[in-house]
């Protein structure tokens, strides 16, 4: 890596956080696909079948390279399947299939050995290459730690001197789950110990002068795993690496929690200008992850085209003569650890110490017709007269100009434009929206809560600095940058600069029709099915807004998030929404499933597994239920659930509390009903009915 490269980035983990700058890594020979450098990034994902199972596993990885993946990872968990690879990468080629084949290794450094005189690439874990748990030894001496990384050293070299001599490519591919008791010891299961992981093996590899490396970062909590990456790179660039990074998040689960998941995570990163690979896991056909990494990563083809595009963020300073976003990094939050903004609470409706919260707009549904708030999150009973809440109730209502002819819920505030608010004869929970400059000249203001929209560019204007404060207001921060995310984020840093407490509710606006000219979106091409026009649509826009608001959440930023997609109803705008808010543990409203993906080694069928558990627990808020297909490597993976359902057998299950197996070996055909007893037991269930 050239000494430019790491002076500019010493000290930081990416190159612009205000302007789209892809981090340019060393290219990596993989078969006939590089990566890194400036290749595309590269979209990959891993077979379910039994890697004995040659026929089902060429086939399902025919169906994934059909399906965009241009990368095909299989496990080997012994010698046995290591040795199928050959069989299979015959059988692929034969069927004119040149996809690189990556061998996935936990455990076994003998399988390792064998797969990588086979496949392309192999994926070693660093927490469980030549290591097993054992959790007893809590302290290690630096003596004894050295004498660890020399043992490990004797069981990875081999591998490292086989890669050489076959020009095969290795992810060192750490994971937050399952750390090493050495790494734990040190530096417990953070960010640092997982770039410590890797950065041992990395080391390792360097002095035999090993240069084929991708690297990963992977947990099933996108905070750590984007907190994890951040900080690998920051470290590799100090040590003057620059390998390519492979993007996921681990169990991320299926259906919308899954896509809004990986894009909170993936997003976050590839909005910073890191990634050279990605893998969705999804509880799903493999063959329905390569489309969500595809639709995640199209968005930056036209970014990473350069000059003009960074200037469209800023067209309105510079059409008023002002100097773009600038921020010290140093005042600018840290991007490795959490830390919620500091803003005051404006009368106890959004800021401080409360929960982020929603707004939709409803001005275009028909507001004659009570039933509309359904979408809302509120159920109303004609019988009773009442509206029911549920979890996933929206806290605000932007009606524009348009009056309702029934009683809105009282916990339900509306927010209506501010002439409009201006005449409304009762104002009780309705609060204006204004433009800047209707702000800055009204003379009737609320006297509780008044938001104002603004743009990022707005905070250097004359007119900024003539803005009435108090408590009462609130920013509706909106963008029309293509890098809007960083725009927004550059607002942000000013805020903090200026010392400005003012909570602010990040606005996004979408509409994918007028995208469809537009590189940055995939084509709408009319579909015959409106069905499936509707759930592409709405699948963009749960991995759009994930990534756009999920981004600014992460590191702490937003008090509040409005999404704005006309195309769309507004029970999917609530849903995703609720969905960003839980995905950054920024606002719990539902249980969290964390499931595998299921791979070669899974011992039931997760995807009916995973529903099954999900009808009975769903109305369970705040849990966290690790679901793994196979006791290996599912303990160590299922990270931070509070309970696990884990096949330990042919229909055999062992049941976790935490970390601890509190039932073991059960029959799978009762362990639901026992998963639900031990919630009994510990005081965490209620009755659906009740929830
Ligand atoms: S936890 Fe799931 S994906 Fe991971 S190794 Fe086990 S079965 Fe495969």
């Amino acid at each position: 890596m050239n000494t430019d490269a790491v002076k500019l980035l010493q000290g930081r983990y990416c190159n612009s956080l205000t302007e789209y700058s892809r981090f340019v890594t060393r290219e990596v020979a993989i078969g006939d696909v590089p990566m890194g450098g400036n290749n595309p990034i590269r979209i990959q994902s891993m077979t379910t079948t039994d890697t004995l199972d040659t026929i089902g596993t060429v086939e399902q990885s025919i169906r994934m390279v059909d399906a965009g993946c241009e990368y095909v990872r299989i496990t080997a968990p012994s010698i046995k399947e290591a040795q199928n690879l050959a069989e299979i990468k015959k059988q692929l080629r034969l069927r004119g299939y040149n996809v690189p084949l990556v061998a996935d290794i936990h455990f076994t450094p003998n399988a390792a050995e064998v797969a990588a005189r086979i496949v392309e690439k192999v994926r070693v874990n660093p927490g469980n290459y030549a290591d097993k748990k054992k959790f007893d030894q809590i302290d290690y001496t630096d003596l004894q730690y050295q004498g660890e990384l020399e043992r490990i050293y004797q069981k990875f070299a081999p591998l490292v001197k086989i890669c050489k001599e076959y020009g095969t490519a290795m992810r060192i591919g750490t994971n937050h789950g399952s750390l090493s008791d050495r790494i734990m010891s040190r530096y417990g299961d953070t960010p640092q110990g997982m770039v410590e992981s890797a950065m041992e093996f990395m080391r390792m590899c360097e002095t035999l002068n090993f240069y084929n490396l991708v690297i990963s970062m992977k947990s099933s909590n996108p905070q750590v795993m984007v907190q994890a990456y951040r900080l690998l790179v920051e470290t590799m660039v100090a040590e003057g690496m620059n390998y390519p990074l492979h993007l996921g998040v681990t169990e991320a689960g299926d259906g919308e929690d899954g896509r809004i998941k990986s894009a909170v995570g993936i997003g976050t990163l590839l909005d910073d200008g890191l990634g050279d690979t990605v893998r969705v896991s999804l509880t799903e056909e493999p063959e329905a992850e390569a489309p969500v990494a595809i639709e995640l990563v199209k968005r930056y083809s036209l970014r990473a085209k350069g000059e003009s595009l960074k200037a469209k963020g800023n067209e309105a300073a510079e059409e008023k003569n002002l100097s773009p976003l600038t921020f010290n990094l140093s005042s600018a939050h840290s991007p490795y650890e959490y830390k919620k903004r500091h803003t005051y609470e404006a009368n106890a409706f959004i800021g401080g110490h409360m929960v982020p919260r929603v707004v939709i707009d409803l001005s275009k549904s028909n507001l004659k017709d009570a039933s509309i708030l359904k979408d809302a999150g509120y159920l109303y009973s004609p019988l009773l007269d009442k509206y029911n809440m549920a979890e996933q109730s929206v806290d605000f209502v932007y009606l524009a100009d348009a009056l309702p002819s029934f009683v809105f819920p009282s916990n339900l505030k509306q927010l209506y434009n501010y002439k409009t608010w201006q005449k409304l004869a009762d104002k009780t929970n309705c609060h204006p929206v204004f433009s800047l400059q209707e702000y800055i000249e009204a003379t009737d203001r609320s006297s509780k809560l008044n938001l104002v929209r603004i743009q990022p560019a707005d905070i250097d204007s004359d007119q900024f600095g003539s803005i009435p404060f108090d408590n009462s207001l609130v920013f509706v921060l909106e963008t029309t940058a293509l890098h809007g995310m960083a725009d927004q984020r550059g607002f942000f840093f000013k805020l903090e600069e200026l010392g400005l407490e003012i909570p602010v509710i990040v606005k996004r606006d979408y509409e994918f029709g007028a995208m469809d000219n537009d590189l940055e979106g995939p084509k709408v091409h009319e579909p015959n099915d409106l069905t499936t026009h509707n759930s592409q649509l709405t699948t963009k826009l749960q991995l759009y807004a994930a990534t756009d608001l999920g981004a600014l959440l992460v590191d702490g930023f937003g008090d509040g998030i409005w999404i704005n997609a006309p195309e769309l109803p507004a029970s999917v705008i609530t849903s995703t929404a609720f969905g960003i808010l839980q995905a950054t543990r920024s606002r719990i409203s539902k249980t969290e499933y964390i499931s595998c993906p299921s791979c070669g080694r899974t011992l039931f069928d997760l995807m009916v597994t995973t529903q099954m558990i999900r009808s009975r627990t769903s109305h369970l808020k705040g849990l966290k239920i690790g679901i793994m297909g196979c006791i290996v490597n599912g303990p160590g993976e299922m990270a931070d659930a509070d309970y696990g359902y884990v096949g330990s057998g042919t229909d055999k299950v062992t049941l976790y509390r935490g970390k601890e197996a509190v039932k073991k070996n059960i029959s799978s055909a009762n362990a639901l009903d026992e998963l639900i007893n031990i919630i009994k037991d510990d005081g965490n269930w209620v009755e659906q009915e009740q929830a």
